[in-house]
């Protein structure tokens, strides 16, 4: 394998770069324009290993401007097969507390003007999106997690927002009634775009806070900006221990039905 290659790729800033004895970092050129940063690329056991942050490294792209097709082609030239999407994400339900995880199952997409597809034509392309995530990673996930001692919730749906603003009160409340687990604004079109290049995807959710119509409703206090600094600090280390573990765990082969999204996915 070419030090120009990896099998696994992660969507994660420099925090994660100390999980590898050594890496480069690389530019790539993509036909959708520069990815968000350099990817620094390197060994863990016997993987080769992609980390991008999808922010920028400057933290200079809010979500809605996120170059997420060049993102996820940039990681398909590197020859990826798998992505761990790990993100902070705010809860809908009360007894999903902050400091807890979520391997989210669905989404909900409330995006919107966001490129979120490779196939603009000619060859019309219509992948399923029935089953966005994968479900090998998220098993092996959960299945890490609970080992760590991470209280860990086994699916939900997450609503993905425009951005940047906040969801209103009277939103909230909605996307809390509906049953739905988590809010944030990354998990589209990251995790389908990932999917129409037939690459594994998962997302592992940090909760920070409660969102607004969870505490409108009284099912939980409001969380202060310095309690969510809070959670992010005593919990990147959880993050990275177990996306680390993830990735020697992660069979070299795949037998899930991401290999072949795009099987049935073109007419005529
Ligand atoms: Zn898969």
């Amino acid at each position: 394998m070419s030090e120009h290659s990896a099998q696994i790729g992660v969507f994660g800033g420099s925090g994660f770069y100390s999980l590898m004895d050594s890496f480069k970092e690389i530019k790539v050129e993509t036909p959708y324009g520069p990815p968000s940063d350099m990817i620094a690329i390197g060994t863990i056991g016997d993987k080769r290993v992609a980390f991008l942050p999808r922010h920028g490294k400057l933290h200079q792209y809010p979500p809605h401007v996120i170059p997420y097709r060049a993102n996820i082609y940039a990681m398909k030239q590197l020859g990826v097969t798998r992505i761990i999407g790990p993100n902070c994400v705010g809860s809908l339900q009360a007894h999903i507390k902050p400091g807890d995880f979520v391997v989210c199952d669905q989404f909900i997409d409330r995006t919107s003007g966001r490129k979120d597809t490779f196939y603009d034509g000619p060859v019309a392309t219509h992948i399923s999106s029935a089953e966005p995530y994968c479900a090998k990673l998220r098993e092996l996930a959960v299945e890490i997690g609970r080992k760590q001692n991470i209280t860990i919730h086994d699916g939900g749906a997450t609503v993905v927002i425009q951005g940047p603003r906040f969801s209103s009160r009277a939103e909230s409340q909605w996307f809390t009634s509906m049953g739905w687990a988590t809010v944030n604004m990354t998990q589209y079109p990251e995790c389908i775009l990932a999917l129409e290049q037939e690459i594994c995807y998962v997302n592992i959710a940090l909760i920070t806070d409660y969102d607004v119509g969870v505490v409108a409703d009284g099912g939980a206090e409001a969380v202060s900006s310095a309690e969510v600094i809070k959670v992010l600090q005593s919990n990147n280390e959880r993050v990275k221990s177990l996306i680390l573990e993830m990735i020697m765990h992660i069979p070299d082969t795949r037998d899930c039905p991401c290999a072949h999204a795009l099987e049935f996915a073109r007419m005529g």
